[in-house]
Order: structure tokens, then sequence, then C-alpha cells
């Protein structure tokens, strides 16, 4: 008897530039499982329509991603004490009928440092940007018992709003940010700046003051000019597609209950983002 197809999907506005359709399928298909990942645009006027329509028994759940995490937060009917510390859901299950709502950006930070063997519990951190994605961090940081942890951000008003709700250190982000990077173990981009190819979150020089040890980790999925100058400094570096596979494959282990596939996850994403540069390029 023929099993009956599954959805899953991304719910986000908008959609069209993800990677992660190709990466969850290969991970379904390579399982055998009869399910489809989807992009499902979503301007805000028709969240509650959406969030609704994954009650259904042929839905799975559903990514979320900008502009909806903390949206759907508030519309999912039990989230995670990760998802609540971080105010926002980035994947739901659909348990029949009931929707549970996870950030799996908190581990999927994590897992490229754990991988390296890093000792999470010693470091000291800068983490540049106090948007959705530094709030993810901090929750990640936290739960790692990282010894030191600094946020810095263009808006210094919720660097601070961050740094009290987290107890963590606020700082400028400028020349002023020279003495916290001397002390840094590892340095963190969760700002938007570094997609175009060309800008740079902080000045260029400011990265000379990093010990030798030190890493850049750029959450954008894609090489940045801050990857580019840490690695002319010498420094060790690991851009934000590791944490979209990762934060994908603790996504499909809780829509399964099947360990995800990570090799298959990696070599399509890897596949798929090699796919979107040269097409942009061409373009
Ligand atoms: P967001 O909520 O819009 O926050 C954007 C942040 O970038 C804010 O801190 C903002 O500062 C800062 N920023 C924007 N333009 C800037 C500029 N010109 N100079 C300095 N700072 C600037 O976005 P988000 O959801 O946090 O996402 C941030 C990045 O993380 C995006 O690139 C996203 O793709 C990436 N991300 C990656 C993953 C992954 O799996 N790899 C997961 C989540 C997010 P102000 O407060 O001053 O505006």
């Amino acid at each position: 008897m023929a099993r009956s197809q599954l959805s899953v999907g991304l719910i986000g506005y908008p959609v069209d530039h993800s990677l992660s359709p190709v990466f969850q399928q290969a991970a379904f298909d390579a399982l055998g499982i009869p399910a489809r990942y989807e992009l499902w645009p979503t301007p805000a006027e028709v969240l509650d329509e959406r969030v609704r329509w994954l009650r259904g028994p042929e839905v799975l759940g559903a990514n979320v991603t900008v502009p909806h995490k903390a949206a759907v937060f508030t519309r999912v009917d039990q989230v995670t004490e990760r998802a609540r510390r971080a105010g926002a859901v980035n994947t739901v299950v659909n348990r029949g009928g009931v929707l549970y709502g996870d950030n799996t950006d908190v581990p999927g930070f994590l897992a490229p440092l754990r991988e390296r063997g890093l000792p999470l519990g010693e470091l000291a951190v800068v983490v540049l940007g106090a948007g959705g994605a530094a709030r993810g961090i901090l929750v990640a940081l936290a739960e790692a018992g990282c010894r030191q942890v600094t946020v810095a951000n263009r808006t210094a008003e919720r660097a601070h709003e961050l740094a009290v709700e987290f107890g963590v250190v606020a700082a400028p982000l400028d020349q002023r940010l020279e003495p916290c990077l001397r002390r840094a173990d590892l340095l963190v981009n969760a700002t938007s700046v570094g997609w175009d190819g060309a800008s740079l979150p902080i000045d260029a020089a400011l990265l000379d003051a990093l010990p030798a040890t030190a890493l850049v980790y750029d959450l954008t999925y894609r090489d940045t000019p801050l990857l580019q100058v840490a690695r002319r400094r010498g420094l060790a570096t690991i851009d934000g597609l590791g944490m979209l596979v990762y934060q994908g494959a603790e996504s499909f282990r809780l829509w399964t209950s099947q360990e995800p596939p990570l090799e298959v996850m990696w070599r399509a994403a890897l596949a798929a983002r090699q796919a979107h540069e040269q097409a942009s390029r061409r373009s």
C-alpha cells in the first residue's frame, strides 16, 4: 500500500534563497521517508492561517526564518526552555494537531565548536550584533557556560538590553572594542553585514587585536570579508554553513525521531551553496 505524502517546509518572507529544501530533501530521500520539504513564503498578514494549517495530519512541522521566529513563538502551543530563553522558534513540530516550538539554532551554533573540541566553558567570547541571531547565540553561550561574553552592536541600546537580560557585558561596535578583542578566544559575527561580499562589521585593523589562537565565526553561510581578513592574519575561521546544517539536522530529528544523515545533508548543502554562488556570479 502506498504511504501518503507528508509535508514539511520553511515559513518566512522571503524564503526563495534558502538552502534548506535541498539538504532536508536529501535527508528525507536518503532515509526513504515519504516527505516533501517545501518553501512556504508567508507574508505577515497570512501567518495565522499558515500556523493553523500546520496542525493538519499530513504536516510534520516547519522551519521558521526571518521575520517570523518571534511571532511563531507566540502562536504555538508549547515551547522548549531554550526557545523560551531565545524568545524565538525556528522549528515547529506537529504532534497530532498540537504544535511544539523549539530553537535548534542554539545547538546548531554550538555544534561546529564542539566538533573542534573547544573547551567551551573556558572561552572569552565577543558577539557582534544584537538581533534575533545574537539572542540565540547568547542562549547557546550561556548553555555552554562560557567564561566571559561581550555583546557589541551598532545600536548600543540593543546591546545593553541583551547584556542586562543575559548577564553579559555590552560594548560599542567601534575602536573601543579593542580591549575586549585582546582577551577574546572567539569572535562571532551575528550581524547581517557580509552578505554583499564587500562589507565588514568592524574595522579590519581591529582584528589585529585578537590573539593568534582566536577563532572567528561568521553566521553568514558564505565566505565573508571578515573571514577573509581573519584568514590573512593567520586566524582560524568558521562560516555559517555548519550552523545551518546542524540546526536543520536537529529539526529533522525532531520531526522524524530518526538520526539525521549528517553526511548526506552536508554534501547537499555544500553543492547547493556552490550552485547559488555560481548563479549569483553569472547574474
Ligand atoms: P536581525 O535581527 O535583522 O539583526 C541584524 C543585526 O545586524 C543587528 O544587530 C543590526 O544592528 C546589525 N546590522 C545590520 N546592518 C548593520 C551595519 N550596516 N553595521 C553594523 N551592524 C549592522 O538579523 P538576524 O536574524 O539576527 O540575523 C543576523 C545574521 O545571522 C544574518 O546574516 C543571518 O543570515 C545570519 N544567521 C545565520 C544562521 C545560520 O544558520 N548560519 C542562523 C540565523 C541567522 P542594529 O541593531 O544596529 O540594527
